[in-house]
């Protein structure tokens, strides 16, 4: 089920591993590592801007993937990460 963003959170941006090309980063980056883009306060730094990535704008959270908090967020990802990487 889809459930709003939560603002700050950002654990998509870091739990999974990307393997598309993302500005600075052109060759993704690998599971748990922060996004270059990611701000201190966990916000996109390219929000709104069309250098952001297509799959970055795709990404809808849902109770599946991003729990009830930010930490079920970054566990149930890094979860999800291990199981598609077998
Ligand atoms: S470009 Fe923005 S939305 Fe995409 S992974 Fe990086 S911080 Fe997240």
């Amino acid at each position: 089920m889809m459930i709003p963003c939560r603002k700050g959170c950002g654990a998509c941006c870091i739990s999974p591993s990307i393997a598309s090309p993302l500005p600075g980063m052109l060759n993704g980056k690998p599971a748990g590592m922060r996004c270059i883009h990611l701000t201190e306060q966990n916000l996109c730094s390219l929000y709104g801007k069309p250098e952001r990535p297509s799959f970055c704008l795709s990404y809808q959270a849902t109770e599946e993937f991003c729990g009830s908090s930010r930490n079920m967020a970054l566990k149930q990802l890094s979860d999800l990460e291990v199981m598609t990487a077998q």
